[in-house]
């Protein structure tokens, strides 16, 4: 199993052989140290009886550890065909029959369709696009048992961020309504071929058995959008275009955005549906906006 990984040539050798020059494009700067891919396919835990879907495995580094930490199963989304070429000759046939390569753009993906439970998804994310496919994933977050995910710090920030602070928003809100989120650790830009401009964070969400309070997805995002579209406004004022008080929800409406809870937004959402009679309709900007 594992064994059969050692003596693969180095990531370097594998790129110069392959002509893996990195393309800007596809947010594409690889992790060469593979004790830095260890430590990160470490944090997810045992992954004996799970089924690992890595977004853009690129050379392999972070495919190789998920397999050498023992994972039951990696099924990774590749769009670049060089690097899908280079995997199938050099890993595939090492792997013991335990990694399968999907070419395909992971933007167009239905992730429970590509592997049973239990099921997680771990990637170094290109960083272009790692926040819809993060909001993607959230609207079906019980299917997975967690998500072990690289972003540009600035992103990971935002995730785990507190109220109060700056980096508290919409995709805080969205996140920890949701999950457990959990930063593991930074990544210096340097471990990169090539170094992007910005450090890195590795960051662990588990998905909640139940989320933090009860409210609908799209209700949810309404009034995160609305709230944080004026974030310096009072909610008085940026929940205006809603017709919501928050007085209703017993949150002061000389308040703003960026000091209430997630269980103060959700009883926000609460009150909106209820007060629409119909369901809410999606919001069309991002979370990540
Ligand atoms: N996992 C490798 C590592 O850690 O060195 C590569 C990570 S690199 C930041 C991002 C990878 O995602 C690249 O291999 C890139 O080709 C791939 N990629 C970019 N856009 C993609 C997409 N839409 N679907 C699937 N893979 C994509």
């Amino acid at each position: 199993m594992a064994e059969t990984l050692d003596g693969l040539a180095p990531l370097r050798d594998i790129i110069a052989e392959h002509g893996l020059a990195a393309k800007k494009t596809l947010g594409q700067n690889f992790l060469l140290d593979l004790n830095l891919t260890s430590r990160i396919a470490r944090t997810a835990g045992d992954l004996s009886d799970t089924t690992v879907i890595e977004v853009g495995p690129g050379p392999g580094g972070l495919t190789r550890a998920i397999l050498a930490a023992g994972a039951k199963r990696v099924v990774a989304v590749e769009r670049d065909r060089r690097c899908i070429d280079a995997l199938e000759s050099y890993l595939v046939p090492h792997a013991g029959g335990r990694l399968e390569i999907i070419d395909g753009d992971a933007l167009e993906q239905d992730f429970q369709a590509l592997a049973p439970a239990p099921r997680r998804i771990m990637s170094n994310l290109p960083y272009n696009i790692a926040t819809p496919l993060l909001i993607g994933w959230l609207k079906n977050a019980q299917a997975f048992t967690g998500f072990t995910l690289m972003f540009q710090k600035e992103v990971a920030d935002r995730i785990t961020a507190k109220p109060r602070t700056k980096a508290y928003g919409r995709l805080s809100i969205m996140c920890q309504w949701l999950c457990h989120v959990r930063p593991e650790f930074n990544i210096d830009k340097r471990a990169f071929t090539p170094p992007p401009k910005i450090q890195s964070t590795v960051v662990t969400l588990i998905p909640r058995a139940e989320p933090l309070a009860p409210a609908s997805w799209n209700a949810m995002e309404r009034v995160t959008a609305a709230a944080f579209g004026q974030r310096r406004k009072m909610l008085r004022q940026s929940l205006k275009s809603l017709g919501l008080d928050p007085s209703l929800a017993g949150i002061k409406e000389t308040a703003r955005a960026e000091e209430l809870s997630v269980v103060d937004f959700a009883a926000l959402a609460r009150i909106l549906e209820a007060k629409s009679g119909s369901p809410i309709r999606p919001v069309i900007s991002q979370v990540s906006d």
